[in-house]
């Protein structure tokens, strides 16, 4: 096998190779390689580049997933892509991104560049890259302790976040009660579990074009079959899926709800079904709207046969439609178990479940946890957020942002017959291009990337684009970024 050995930092981004029969050989800036791959996130088709070819071989190549060309100069990304092609695993996304620094809305990557971000790592910068008070908050909690497990001491700030997570909970007025894990997937799961035991029943009600996660149950009830579940089963039994509202494609709340009534006649036993588990605005699905009179029609519905709402809001909940749930917008809807995840960690990895305390006490102590659910450095940063975030006029300067960009957001469909809605909630806005293929999406990402601004798309055939820009995001970045955006629409 051929050794290979790299010092980029020596070789000023090049790569060297030691051949079996000794000897080496240098790829340096000069060297133009071809890196192949479909870049598998789905959530982003179009920041595609995926390196397979392997760092050893200068020729080019394709693996068996590999369908885009992308030239790639001996840049300081280069060798990063070159390295991570030869120790990450592929089932990892593979973007063109290689980041240096981030800050507000704002990328700069390995080689200098600068880019608008209307991603936030998918939804976890509300607030924007390193937010000070975030910073701040992170940097002195670690001059205190990095990590504790609160299976084994108790500490402040889990409490204290605990705490100002109860005075904002939309599940109702009573006590309430948190639990903090890492990750939104995990925070489904754990709903799903509190459900069970509060209800004792077993069945879990989902909807089209949801996304709840990657993990088995989670995954289970994600509603995409690739990337995201294929090949990945058997999966967790006892989910049913049923039809969620989608306008723009012919379904109404009455569909949805004769949907909902056909299961519990046809599928399942309601008797038996512990919690439907629904996102307002569904974020990977393709940013769809939860119409006004939905969310409260399901309430109702739930309250009939004892069953439990859980509201999922990792990607519309912090402030992300407005609002601190995106819940609060919708008129008679009461969820029993909120999930929160992606933005309340400020960039570092938090997430959990609020919920009333007469359901949450029924799992009794030692039931849930983790080694790092709510470490601590999370916690603090996650306080600094609702800071920010609870600061006098922030949710109204993002409402604003929402009347903004989705007015500019119309004028540009308005000039574009091929995009057929323009939809969202708040500032939490996306485009649906009408032809169900992710053609154009995915070449306006890859074209506004090349441009200067970061950009995702997401929905079942990856034709809708998403933006996810700080809810603070200055004027004249917001600017500069739609600029880009739309002479980048075909392009
Ligand atoms: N739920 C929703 C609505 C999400 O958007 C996501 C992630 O995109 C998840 C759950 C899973 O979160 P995580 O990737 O942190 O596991």
């Amino acid at each position: 096998m051929k050794e290979v050995r790299r010092h980029p930092e020596l070789l000023g981004g090049r790569v060297e190779e030691k051949q079996a029969g000794g000897g080496t050989r240098t790829h340096g800036r000069s060297l133009t390689r071809r890196v192949l791959c479909q870049l598998s996130y789905s959530g982003a088709p179009g920041m595609v580049v995926g390196a397979t070819a392997s760092a050893a071989s200068p020729d080019e190549s394709r693996s068996a997933c590999d369908n885009r060309v992308v030239s790639v100069t001996g840049t300081h990304a280069e060798r990063i892509t070159a390295e991570r092609a030869r120790y990450v695993a592929p089932g990892a996304t593979t973007p063109p991104l290689v980041v240096a620094r981030a800050e507000g809305s704002r990328i700069t990557d390995v080689d200098g560049r600068s880019y608008i971000d209307f991603a936030g790592g998918i939804g976890c910068q509300n607030i924007g890259h390193r937010h000070p008070a975030v910073v701040a908050a992170i940097k002195e909690q670690a001059d205190h302790y990095l990590h504790q497990c609160f299976i084994v001491g108790t500490y402040e700030p889990y409490v204290e976040l605990s705490r100002r997570l109860a005075e904002l909970s939309p599940c109702g007025t009573g006590e309430q009660r948190t639990l903090l894990v890492n990750s939104g997937a995990e925070a489904v799961e754990n709903a799903v579990k509190v459900a069970r035991v509060a209800t004792g029943r077993q069945a879990v009600v989902v909807f089209d074009n949801a996304f709840h996660g990657r993990t088995l149950l989670a995954m289970t009830m994600t509603s995409k079959v690739k990337p995201y579940k294929g090949g990945f089963g058997p999966f967790a039994p006892e989910v049913y899926r049923v039809s969620a509202p989608y306008p723009y494609r012919g379904i109404s709340s009455d569909d949805a709800i004769a949907a909902l009534e056909h299961l519990f006649k046809a599928d399942v036993d309601p008797a038996t079904v512990a919690c439907v588990v629904l996102e307002p605005v569904q974020g990977e699905g393709g940013f769809i709207t939860m119409p006004p009179d939905y969310l409260g029609r399901l309430t109702e519905l739930c309250r009939a046969h004892g069953i439990l709402y859980v509201d999922d809001e990792v990607q519309s909940g912090v402030g992300r439609t407005g609002t601190m749930w995106a819940v609060e917008q919708y008129q008679g809807a009461e969820p029993d178990i909120l999930v929160f995840g992606k933005s309340i960690g400020g960039g570092l990895p938090l997430a959990g479940i609020t919920g009333r305390a007469e359901i949450m006490d029924t799992v009794g102590p030692g039931r849930l946890g983790g080694t790092f659910g709510g470490n601590p450095l999370s916690c603090a940063a996650a306080l600094a957020v609702l800071d920010v975030l609870a600061e006098d006029g922030f949710l109204a300067r993002a409402r604003e942002l929402g009347s903004t960009l989705r007015g500019r957001l119309e004028a540009i469909a308005a000039r574009h017959p091929e995009i057929g809605e323009v939809r969202g909630l708040g500032p939490m806005l996306a485009f649906e291009f009408a032809e169900q293929t992710h053609d154009r999406a995915r070449a306006l990402v890859e074209t506004a990337f090349e441009r200067g601004l970061v950009l995702l798309s997401c929905g079942l055939y990856g034709n809708v684009i998403r933006l996810l820009p700080p809810l603070n995001i200055s004027a004249h970045d917001l600017e500069e970024g739609l600029a880009i955006l739309e002479t980048s629409i075909g392009a």
